[in-house]
Formats: C-alpha cells, sequence, structure tokens
C-alpha cells in the first residue's frame, strides 16, 4: 500500500520531509500540499507529480485522497490541524512540539482517548538515533548497573541575531533533550532548574546563552543539559550516561578519523538536519509502515504533553531561578508506557 500524505507547512522542514516521502523511504506519496503562503505550496508541490494544492488546511484534512496527514506548520498552528485530523479520523504526524502549551496538548490527548485509538506520532526524532538506540540498550542490559547521573550538550552553531529568545533555548532546542531522557530511562520529569553562565558575547543582546537545564527524573537519575546556541563550530551534541559501574556516552559521529601533520581528528557536523538525517529518516518510515498497518507506535501525544509540561516548568526556573516540580496529570491507560 503507497499511504497517500498530505502535508501542511511546506516551510523548511516540510519541505524536508517531503523530500524524504519522495525520494528516499518506500510506501508513502505526497498527493496534497498547504502552506499559509500559496505561493510556496504551489511551488513545492508543482515539483511533486500530481499533487494538488490545498487554500486551507482543513480542505486538505478533508481531501478524500489524503490517508494521513503530516503538519509541519509553525507551532501554534498545530492544535487546530491535528484536532481537525483526529476528529476526521485520519493518522497524523506532527512535527514538535505538538502544541506549544501544556493546556493545548492535553486538549489533543482528550481527543485522542475520546477518539477511541492512536492517530498522532510526535516527531521527536532522536529516539530514532542509532547512537542513541544503542545506549538505551547498553543501559537495560544491566551489566553497568543503575543509572545515577546524565551529561548533554546540545550545541548549535548559531541562531538569527533575531527573533530567537532566551526561552527559545529551553523549547525550540533542550526540549529534544527532554523527550529523549524521558525515553532513555522510561520515567518522568519530575522538577527542573535552570543555571545561567557567563554570557556569550557573540548572542545577540537580550539573549542569555548557553543556559544549564537541569532535570530530576522520578528515580532520582539528575540530568545536565548544555544548551548552547551560538557554539560557532558546528552542530554538536553529546550525552554521557554515568551508572554505578560504567558508563555509556554517544561515539562521535563522522564517517571517518583523518590522521595527517601531527593531528587526528572528524567533522564536526554542520547543522541537525545533517547530524540527524538518517533519525528522521527512520522516524518518518516508521510512521509509513505503522499508518500502512492501521497502528500507531512512535511518540505519543502523551509524550508531547509531558515534553510541554517540562518546558513549563523550566520556563518558570528561567524565569525564577527556583527549582520547579513538573505538574502532570495522570497518564490514562490508553497511552502504553513504553513507546519506540
Ligand atoms: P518554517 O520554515 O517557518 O516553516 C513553517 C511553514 O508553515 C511556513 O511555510 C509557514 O508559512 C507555514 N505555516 C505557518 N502557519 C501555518 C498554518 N496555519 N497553516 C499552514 N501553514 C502554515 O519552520 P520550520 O523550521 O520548518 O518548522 C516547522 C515546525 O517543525 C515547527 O513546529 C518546528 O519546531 C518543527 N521543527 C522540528 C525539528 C526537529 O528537529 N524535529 C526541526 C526543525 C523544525 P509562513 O512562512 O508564511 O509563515
Amino acid at each position: 500500500m503507497t499511504v497517500r500524505v498530505g502535508v501542511i507547512g511546506a516551510g523548511m522542514i516540510g519541505q524536508d520531509h517531503i523530500r524524504r516521502i519522495s525520494r528516499v523511504l518506500t510506501g508513502g506519496a505526497v498527493v496534497a500540499v498547504n502552506d499559509v503562503d500559496a505561493a510556496r505550496a504551489g511551488q513545492v508541490a508543482a515539483g511533486l507529480p500530481g499533487a494538488v494544492v490545498h487554500a486551507t488546511a482543513q480542505d486538505l484534512i478533508g481531501d478524500g485522497d489524503v490517508d494521513a496527514v503530516l503538519v509541519a506548520s509553525w507551532g501554534p498552528a498545530h492544535e487546530e490541524q491535528v484536532l481537525a485530523a483526529i476528529g476526521a479520523g485520519k493518522p497524523v504526524f506532527c512535527e514538535k512540539p505538538l502544541a506549544p502549551s501544556s493546556g493545548a496538548c492535553l486538549r489533543i490527548v482528550d481527543a485522542e482517548v475520546a477518539h477511541g485509538r492512536r492517530c498522532v506520532q510526535v516527531g521527536f526524532m532522536r529516539r530514532y538515533d542509532a547512537g542513541y538506540q544503542a545506549m538505551k540498550a547498553a543501559l537495560e542490559d544491566g551489566s553497568i548497573g543503575a543509572p545515577l547521573l546524565m551529561h548533554c550538550a546540545h550545541r548549535n552553531p548559531s541562531v538569527p541575531p533575531y527573533g530567537f529568545t532566551t526561552e527559545m533555548i529551553i523549547s525550540d532546542s533542550a526540549v529534544h533533550e527532554i523527550d529523549l531522557v524521558r525515553w532513555l530511562f522510561g520515567e518522568e520529569v519530575v522538577a527542573a532548574r535552570i543555571f545561567k553562565p557567563r554570557r556569550s558575547g557573540k548572542a545577540a543582546a537580550g539573549l542569555h546563552d548557553p543556559l544549564i537545564v537541569q532535570l530530576e527524573m522520578a528515580s532520582g537519575v539528575l540530568v545536565d543539559d548544555e544548551v548552547f546556541v551560538n557554539a560557532g563550530y558546528g552542530y554538536d551534541v553529546r550525552g554521557e550516561v554515568v551508572c554505578e559501574s560504567g558508563t555509556v556516552a554517544l561515539a562521535d559521529v563522522g564517517e571517518v578519523t583523518l590522521s595527517a601533520s601531527g593531528r587526528r581528528g572528524g567533522r564536526v557536523p554542520v547543522d541537525w538536519r545533517d547530524r540527524f538525517v538518517r533519525a528522521y529518516d527512520a522516524e518518518l518510515q516508521d510512521w509509513l509502515i505503522a499508518v500502512a498497518a492501521g497502528t500507531s507506535t512512535g511518540p505519543s501525544a502523551w509524550d508531547g504533553l509531558a515534553a510541554a509540561a517540562v518546558t513549563d516548568s523550566c520556563l518558570q526556573a528561567l524565569r525564577t531561578d527556583q527549582r520547579i516540580p513538573v505538574s502532570l496529570p495522570e497518564r490514562p491507560d490508553f497511552y502504553a508506557k513504553a513507546q519506540s
């Protein structure tokens, strides 16, 4: 079966997902596109044989030739579009964040539970990264004992000088580690704190870069996450879990190690698309397979809600310099504990 996909939001990641569905993955075809910028939607659809442009997201969701919906619009539009897809009974892949507030995410969770079956997958692609999957396997193997703490680093080369706020260091960047540690340790984050190191002179006025995000897991595992969005030298994501009798760390991702002129080294990815290209491929392939099979297996609407709740606590911690507990409702039985 070929899953006929309608894409809402033909911006940077929307176009990247269209490319992978059309040219890299199997089992899917993009048949419809919508964007608030109709000209952009038209340009993108022109490169897709047989694809149509819809004037509104609602029209695309209601198109009988669209089997499944991919939401890659900007965050504030996600809630309405995901709720409409659930209402139409169509599987929906939604880029992170599921919605910008935990209240909006809860409305999506409630709608999906009322619908009676899972149809939402959220774009937390790090769960599909081979390095993190090997790290999770090493932890579950038990040979290095119980995890005690984790060090993370999330460094971007730069962010635009205008429009990128200190809050976005948490809601846009650290949210990936927030989801990752919930999945890696199989438990919820219970509290957050933010530390503000010396501010980089390369950061735009008003941007406090870098930050240290500290997350407390339910078991007591403590996570520190350095998030530095103007690190300058490349896109560098690191992770090391310290356990009772060993540690497990992400390996360097360069394809080769070059030794010359008395030096040895590798390549630093240029950006997040470069670093996680295979993870993005794997998450969308997984989604297409699940849609074709009539199931939903990846990060769920519950995971989207949990990440939003932790983000809320981090943002409050940023404002108050306090340790802020995470407030999360009881998880409905509807959502399995372990997600792939
Ligand atoms: P982008 O380049 O600004 O693309 C968003 C597109 O959606 C733009 O073409 C925008 O049009 C359009 N749009 C906005 N509101 C819409 C609406 N109501 N209906 C239809 N189209 C709408 O942004 P992006 O970087 O692709 O990000 C899109 C989403 O993906 C965000 O939620 C972002 O957080 C997420 N993302 C995830 C990852 C990841 O690692 N998983 C990476 C990057 C982005 P205008 O430009 O005219 O507003």
